[in-house]
């Protein structure tokens, strides 16, 4: 084994240890420090003679800060073993078995704060530590005073510390950021390091309006509440006022602790605080006692991380795609990775002033994030990894599609493709037109549209509705009642309100709801023809930008030719439905009862229901008769198949991620 990777590992290991313990400033994401200390865990375990005595691998936490008073615990703060898989339990469990039979386990959520301790003389509060390197902690005791979830006296005369994890809630932290920007301050990076930032300031004060929490979870010496089990403990806390974690659960065996971790996976975005994982502890006291702990952690506990929402990778190369309104894009390659769960290979890089800001190159390690956002997107590059030969990205001066000559607009960050034949845009164009919250043609995805494209059967959107079964049936994976589908679903479009023709067109700054606005207000394509610019900013709602857009727009001729051609093959160009004096949702969403169903990989439920909600749709949880919409996440079960049955449209998580994007 290379002595030089075990060297290399301390230092890394060490200097992302100090960086998070001690200056809350982590410089790369979680999973690749949990990486490399997994890979010098298995060298050590291969090579024991590698190991030293004060290797990462055997240490705790960081130095604690001068600047504090420093106090030993009485007994050491340690850490937890980790697990990452099923795997993982599975072996945790078998050794539990082996070593003690079979047990029954507590489980309960990993809240990503930092560890505290909390000593009690005679039922008061008399001081709180940091957990620092295990063995010795920082006084924090004015500082902890300042929150209100731990009790200064409990109405017992007990004598005893309890040890539990300070955490600043999701809503805290965004506050804090806020502040922060405002003063033009550098961001908290997340919740855990803005709490072990707040809880070690000098002055309480500012600790006391960071909102900091906390719940408790063991007890140092258990004998003085008299427990048998990690379950009574937590019951016995909750009993003295002690707040304690309330979505615990006792499991009976292995597999229901994989079944509590299932359930949280999923929800953990719905929770008012941060979670990065859930402990598993045996829960009765003696067995506890008899699995005894290694130097760095209990033998009868171990913590399942969830997976990563930010990974390091590599920047393989940036591409350049051109939207529909000729905006080009460029999109990061990277080399394959795990983000969330999914693996990711491509990701958004906005526009040419971000890369810049950045400083992204070519062949940089870059760190990649998908937290509840639609897209993954370059978070930041760890420079102390860049190497010499990273390659700076110089911006096209043309478009990758058409050669025309790219144009920044104004004030505007994006670089533009204003050549109105651009064949990019016009693919673009098309597959906005038949979207589901434009014109909503089932059947016709990206790729049939780009090979209509090329095989020259559309060149406008009008064309899709000259097509014929004819010119559909030779394209590939083109059967018969495939194709007679597709026309029907072409055929049925001609039907739609005025509303849904306006968006498809793909006005500029004209979404879904100043449509609906627009086709309610003058109900047909002639009188929005010859709308002035004035008569359009007396409408709520519609603002100046919008009103040339659309004026603009109508004055093309070529625009007004494929309008008629629209025409011509009948589509509707009136609205037919009902008139509202105030529209505030979305077409597809607006007085639809939704229920959201099976795992959502991009938005959050929460994030989901909030929007939809916010859209005019009403969110319930059970699927009856009157639902009129299921959006049908991953493993969908009972839900979808009733929906199925009483025949209620489904969507999928992405069409339904399509439509907001629409907005
Ligand atoms: P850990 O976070 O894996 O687990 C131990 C801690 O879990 C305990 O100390 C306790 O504070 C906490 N915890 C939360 N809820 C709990 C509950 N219900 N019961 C028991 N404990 C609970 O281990 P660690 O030693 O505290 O720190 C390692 C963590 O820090 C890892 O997540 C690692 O990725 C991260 N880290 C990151 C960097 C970086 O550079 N990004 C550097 C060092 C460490």
């Amino acid at each position: 084994m290379d002595k030089s990777r075990v060297a290399t590992l301390h230092q890394l290991l060490n200097q992302y240890n100090y960086e998070y313990h001690v200056l809350d400033n982590p410089s790369v994401p979680d999973a690749e420090y949990d990486q490399l200390l997994h890979e010098l865990i298995a060298i050590e375990e291969a090579h024991p003679e590698l190991k030293t005595d004060d290797s990462p691998t055997v240490r705790v936490g960081g130095t604690p800060l001068s600047r504090f008073e420093k106090v030993n615990h009485d007994t050491p703060m340690l850490s937890l073993s980790n697990a990452f898989s099923e795997a993982d339990l599975r072996a945790f469990d078998e050794r539990i078995v082996k070593d003690v039979g079979q047990v029954e386990y507590m489980v309960e959520l990993k809240i990503d704060g930092l560890a505290v301790s909390l000593k009690y003389e005679k039922g008061k509060f008399v001081q709180g530590l940091t957990r620092g390197d295990g063995t010795t902690g920082e006084n924090i005791t004015e500082n902890l005073k300042t929150i209100h979830a731990i009790p200064l006296s409990i109405d017992s005369p007990l004598t005893f510390e309890v040890r539990g994890e300070a955490y600043m809630p999701r809503k805290s932290f965004i506050k804090l950021n806020e502040q922060k920007e405002k003063l033009g301050e550098t961001l908290a990076a997340n919740p855990r390091n803005a709490a072990a930032g707040s809880l070690r300031q000098l002055d309480s004060k500012i600790t006391a309006k960071r909102n900091l929490s906390v719940f408790l979870y063991s007890v140092n010496d258990l004998k003085e509440l008299n427990a048998q089990s990690q379950s009574e403990a937590l019951d016995k806390l909750d009993e003295l006022g002690f707040v304690t974690n309330h979505e615990r659960a006792l499991c009976k065996n292995i597999d229901e602790v994989l079944q509590y971790i299932e359930k949280w996976t999923k929800l953990r975005n719905d929770l008012a605080y941060d979670i990065d994982g859930i402990v598993i502890k045996v829960n009765d006291l003696h067995k506890q006692q008899e699995l005894g702990f290694t130097a760095k952690s209990p033998r009868w506990a171990i913590a399942y991380k969830f997976p990563a929402e930010e990974v390091v990778t590599t920047l393989l190369d940036i591409e350049l795609s051109v939207g529909r309104t000729g905006v080009v894009t460029p999109t990061a390659v990277l080399e394959p990775v795990k983000v969330a769960g999914t693996t990711v290979s491509r990701a958004s890089l906005h526009n040419e002033d971000l890369i810049n800001e950045k400083d992204i190159r070519i062949g940089d390690s870059v760190v990649v994030k998908k937290a509840g956002d639609i897209i993954p997107e370059v978070v930041r590059v760890v420079m102390d990894r860049r190497k010499p030969d990273a390659v700076v990205f110089k911006y096209p001066e043309i478009c990758p599609s058409c050669g025309h000559h790219l144009v920044r607009i104004e004030d505007e960050v994006a670089q533009r493709c204003i050549n109105p034949k651009c064949d990019a845009k016009l693919v673009e164009g098309v597959n906005h037109f038949v979207s589901r919250t434009a014109m909503n043609i089932d059947g016709l995805g990206e790729k049939i549209v780009e090979s209509l494209f090329n095989e020259d059967l559309i060149q406008d959107v009008a064309d899709i509705y000259g097509l014929t079964k004819e010119m559909l049936l030779p394209m590939e994976r083109m059967g018969e009642k495939k194709a007679t589908k597709l026309l029907e679903a072409i055929e049925n479009s001609k039907q739609n309100s005025l509303e849904r023709l306006l968006f498809g067109l793909g006005i500029r700054h004209l979404g879904a709801k100043a449509c609906q606005i627009l086709a309610e207000n003058y109900m047909t394509m002639d009188r929005l023809k010859t709308v002035t610019v004035d008569e359009l900013v007396t409408i709520n709602d519609i603002g100046h930008k919008m009103a040339t857009s659309l004026v603009t727009y109508m004055e093309n001729e070529d625009i007004i030719r494929l309008i008629d051609k629209l025409k011509d093959y009948g589509v509707n160009m009136s609205y037919t439905g009902t008139l509202k004096t105030e529209i505030e949702g979305h077409p597809a969403f607006e007085g639809k009862t939704i229920v959201l169903t099976g795992k959502l990989s991009v938005l959050s439920r929460q994030e989901a229901t909030k929007q939809l909600t916010n859209l005019g749709a009403k969110v319930t949880s059970s699927v009856t008769k009157k639902t009129d919409l299921v959006i049908a996440g991953e493993d969908a079960g009972s839900k979808l198949v009733k929906a199925e049955s009483l025949n209620i449209e489904i969507w999928s998580e992405n069409d339904m991620v399509k439509a907001l994007e629409d907005l």
